[in-house]
């Protein structure tokens, strides 16, 4: 159910009835929090390009202006500094809850997850608005089922190093199912897989961007411990598109969505050294504490109620982040890094 958009402000609430979203005749009016970062801004993308109205929450703790510059001086996009552990309040239809330290050297230092979603939800609730929380694989912790389904309540340390994200994330996701149950709020949890795509934090810790500003900057590809853990690596186009099926759809969730295409650290090496620079070094260092072994999706559910699967393979995908963090690392200078 969706308010009916009789006016043209964001900030407009229309005193009328609720349509289906197949009857909206405007754009919807949408917040996406964290939606100045790596999915957040390619999320941003696609809603204003369908037409809707959106307003980004950012602290731009890992985010960049950068990622949404295009969008400045339309109308239909307003960007606020603001932090999610602190209460807000918008007229919206929807909110994308993306607000949230996604990788391990970040969240290590900045727990935000339960705060952050408590709000949000508290916002939907006020508006009615319907909230969507983006979970995280790492809610299986280190697996003890694989590929993991939806229904596997996971494996995870609650006293480790990864469990203010893990558990964070676990709360965020009872918090997301009590104020449904007991408030009524309509909610979505969308459980995503290793992501990666242009825009993505350059030094922000996570494989696929070390390895490929490794390769680009011609030192050696750190693959840590003995390399044979392993991940599932999706395009952020098919998250995007996963995110907004979800969002659109029938369907609480949770959903897994990543691509089910599994590699060990070491193979993804190869394919970033095939991908960028055959010559690249691979230097060994010690892994991290708690770090899951494998991880991969099973996504028979998405496939069957959001008719949703991944089209971009790791081989595909890789080139269009090469090309990007090739131009912010050395610009248009075509003789760096031939
Ligand atoms: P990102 O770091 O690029 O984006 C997170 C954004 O949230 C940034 O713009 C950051 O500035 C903002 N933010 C952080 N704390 C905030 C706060 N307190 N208030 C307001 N804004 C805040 O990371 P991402 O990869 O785009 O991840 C987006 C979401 O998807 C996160 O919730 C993350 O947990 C989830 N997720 C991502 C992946 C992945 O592989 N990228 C995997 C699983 C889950
Ligand atoms: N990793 C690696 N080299 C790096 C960064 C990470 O080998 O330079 C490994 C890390 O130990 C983990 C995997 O890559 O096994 C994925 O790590 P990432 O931080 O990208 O994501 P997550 O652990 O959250 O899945």
């Amino acid at each position: 159910a969706y308010q009916v958009h009789s006016g043209s402000s964001m900030g407009h609430v229309s005193a009328g009835g609720r349509i289906p979203l197949g009857l909206k005749k405007k754009g919807l009016r949408i917040v996406v929090t964290g939606g100045a970062g790596f999915v957040g801004s390619h999320l941003v993308d696609r809603l204003i390009q369908r037409g809707d109205s959106v307003i980004v929450i950012d602290n731009f703790f890992t985010g960049r202006k950068e990622n949404l510059i295009h969008h400045y001086g339309n109308p239909r996009f307003e960007l606020i500094r603001h932090d999610v552990v602190e209460p807000i309040l918008l007229e919206v239809d929807q909110i994308y809850h993306l607000a949230c330290p996604a990788s391990p050297v970040h969240y290590k230092f900045n727990p935000t997850s339960v705060l952050g979603t408590m709000n949000m939800l508290g916002l939907a609730k006020r508006v009615g608005a319907r909230f969507l929380l983006t979970s995280t694989s790492e809610v299986y912790g280190d697996p003890l089922q694989h590929p993991q389904v939806e229904t596997y309540w996971g494996n995870v340390n609650p006293i480790g190093v990864r469990s203010c994200y893990d558990e964070g994330k676990r709360t965020a996701e009872t918090l997301t199912m009590d104020y449904h149950r007991g408030l009524g709020v309509e909610v979505r949890i969308a459980r995503i897989f290793n992501t990666y795509g242009p825009r993505m934090c350059i030094d922000d810790g996570r494989v696929v961007s070390n390895f490929v500003a490794q390769a680009l900057r011609k030192e050696p590809l750190t693959v840590y411990g003995d390399g044979l853990q392993t991940r599932s690596f999706q395009y952020v186009s098919d998250l995007v598109e996963g995110l907004m099926r979800l969002m659109d759809g029938e369907h609480i969730g949770p959903f897994n969505l990543g691509n089910p295409g599994e590699f060990t650290m070491l193979e993804l090496a190869q394919v970033v050294q095939e991908t960028i620079d055959t010559n690249a070094r691979i230097e060994y260092r010690p892994n991290t504490e708690d770090d899951p072994h494998k991880r991969k999706p099973d996504i028979s559910k998405a496939k069957e109620l959001l008719g949703w699967e991944p089209a971009v393979s790791l081989r595909e995908g890789l080139p269009l982040m090469v090309s990007n963090f090739r131009q912010r690392l050395f610009g248009d200078d075509p003789t760096r890094n031939k």
